[in-house]
């Protein structure tokens, strides 16, 4: 998206509004990045600031069901008239004032890009899938034990164990001394 930007050229502290659409390339997107920006003449160079949003079309990260969510990010670079020094290895060559125009495409690209949510989520409770079988539980049950029961019950299986454990040497001793003593304790 090159802006022409020839009306606010040489007037330090003029500015912009553009309010613009721009083709999304990404592959999760849904529709165009909708941009209303302001672009402000600093004197130096061009400060864009501004809100981006765009629909974008992702896979639950729980149940992989498909869903539909709006990316929306706000900007803030400043593009400069001339370069900065060559050696500097954190210059952007993007943001860089061609003749009167300021291309904005990468900038707007690689803003929505970093804000698409790594772990999306259809909604906030979503139940996911069976970690065993795979159902969807959204939409229905499995005969799969619950595993937020198996992680309740962990520490009484564990108690269980060690009780088991401690208790089993005396069963064996009370066996070797009297098999009636043995019998009378189990009932
Ligand atoms: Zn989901
Ligand atoms: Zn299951």
């Amino acid at each position: 998206m090159r802006l022409n930007i020839s009306s606010i050229m040489g007037r330090k502290g003029a500015c912009l509004e553009v309010s613009k659409e721009l083709p999304a390339s990404f592959r999760e997107a849904a529709g165009p990045i909708v941009c209303n920006l302001k672009v402000t003449n600093t004197g130096d160079g061009y400060l864009v600031t501004g809100v981006l949003s765009v629909e974008a079309e992702l896979l639950c990260s729980r149940c992989l069901k498909p869903m539909q969510t709006t990316i929306e990010t706000s900007i803030a670079e400043e593009f400069s008239i001339h370069p900065l020094e060559e050696e500097d290895p954190l210059w952007d060559d993007d943001l860089l004032v061609e003749g009167h125009e300021i291309d904005l495409t990468s900038l707007i690209e690689e803003s929505v890009l970093v804000n698409i949510p790594m772990k999306p989520v259809c909604r906030e409770d979503c139940p996911g899938l069976c970690p065993g079988c795979g159902t969807l539980l959204s939409e229905g049950t499995c005969e799969c034990p619950d595993p937020n029961i198996d992680i309740r019950l962990a520490p009484l299986s564990k108690l269980l164990q060690q009780v088991s454990e401690t208790t089993t040497p005396e069963r064996r001793k009370d066996h070797g001394s009297s098999k009636e003593k043995t019998f009378k304790s189990k009932s």
